[in-house]
């Protein structure tokens, strides 16, 4: 920082100074105030990406193969109580959608599902992912986002082939979580799955969804501050969005949208500058509030997309939340669309390569 500085550039490069990043620092920045604060923050968030990460943004195709849960979690529009229709997406489906992100490039699929841990649903992923191993070979990234599993569960996908798992703290304060899940969750059996994940050598995401009623900076910043303690690889978090038909967001209203839009932003910087070499997602729900969310979201730190490849007909039933965007897309419209959103920006897509967090390779 030089003299020419505006105040906020010196405010933050204060912060920034500081030899400890700790809670008070990252309250600062989730709070600093103002335009000026905002771009500075997304710059030297992006600078952080630029340099330790690079320019390239790492595609991930999203297959979601079923949207059966045997979860009630009080914000989820696929709930277990939720009234919509059921279903579960054959073999063949999703190794033609796994299929098809190959021929495109993507280089990783992602499949992720409501949570059932039943023999029948264990045995189908487990069969599934080993399928795709073989067929796409070793080069190929697979994720699954399945939920909290055993830890024999968590090791038969992990021998079949999967080597990246996703599962969101969604926060870190424990009233939080007993507030947002009915009383057959625990915060202690999700952080343990997380323990198990990374002892069976995944790559590990986990994220929170930020903004939903009765979250303060506080909790997001000791939400910064877990992912960081849990050492994760991936991070993925995004806006809370109300369902109309859950419990949560039966009585939510539609506003404030710009400033929502502004605190998952600044949520991304802030784990960038935390975090420099994770891998962070520009998740859907941003754009579900402005229809660039997710390119802002690349330039306010995060290195990932994961465009939807999951068919149209089943897609309209994956909705975690009131507007999901791009219900009615194909992949191949997705794929044109997310192209151009990237070259929007000045960045290039790595295509045909797993884009494995650098942060993975150092732990
Ligand atoms: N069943 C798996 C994967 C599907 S849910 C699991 O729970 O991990 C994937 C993510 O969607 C959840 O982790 C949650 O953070 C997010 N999600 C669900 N409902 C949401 C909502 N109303 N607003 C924003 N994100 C939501
Ligand atoms: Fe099920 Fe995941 Fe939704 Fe919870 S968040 S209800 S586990 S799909």
């Amino acid at each position: 920082m030089s003299s020419s500085d505006t105040p906020a550039e010196r405010m933050i490069g204060r912060i920034l100074a500081r030899p400890e990043f700790g809670r008070a620092e990252v309250v600062a920045l989730l709070s600093a105030g103002g335009a000026e604060a905002d771009d500075t923050i997304r710059r030297l968030a992006y600078e952080v990406k630029r340099a330790h990460v690079g320019p390239q943004v790492y595609l991930r195709g999203l297959v979601e193969i079923s949207n059966v849960c045997a979860k009630n979690c009080l914000y989820c529009g696929i709930r277990r109580d939720a009234r919509t229709p059921r279903y579960t997406m054959s073999r063949r489906e999703i190794l033609g959608c796994v299929r098809w992100i190959g021929e495109a490039g993507y280089g990783s699929v992602v499949l992720q599902a409501g949570e059932r841990s039943d023999p029948r649903f264990v045995a189908f992923v487990e069969s599934i992912v080993a399928s795709i191993r073989r067929t796409m070979g070793d080069d190929f990234g697979i994720t699954l986002a399945c939920g909290e599993q055993s830890f024999e569960t968590y090791l038969r996908w992990r021998q079949a082939g999967a080597h990246r798992y996703l599962l969101r703290i969604e926060t870190s304060s424990e009233s939080l979580y007993r507030q947002l899940h009915p009383l057959d969750h625990s915060f202690g059996g999700r952080v343990q799955c997380l323990e198990d994940l990374q002892d069976l050598g995944y790559q590990v995401g986990s994220g929170v969804m930020i903004g939903f009623p009765g979250q303060t900076i506080e909790d997001l910043a000791d939400d910064l501050l877990f992912l960081r303690s849990i050492d994760v690889d991936m991070i993925g978090m995004g806006p809370y969005l109300a369902h109309h038909g859950t419990p949560l967001g039966a009585n939510a209203t539609d506003d404030d949208r710009e400033s929502r839009l502004t605190l998952a932003l600044r949520m991304i910087s802030v784990a960038r500058l935390l975090m420099p070499d994770v891998n962070i997602a520009a998740t859907t729900a941003l754009q579900a509030l402005h229809p660039m969310g997710r390119e802002m979201g690349l330039l306010a730190g995060a290195n990932v997309l994961m465009p939807v490849v999951t068919p149209p007909e089943h897609r309209r039933y994956y909705v975690l939340y009131d507007e999901r965007p791009c219900v009615e897309e194909s992949a191949e419209e997705c794929r044109a669309c997310v192209a151009a959103r990237i070259a929007s920006i000045g960045e290039s897509a790595a295509l045909g390569v797993r884009g494995d967090p650098v942060h993975f390779a150092v732990r």
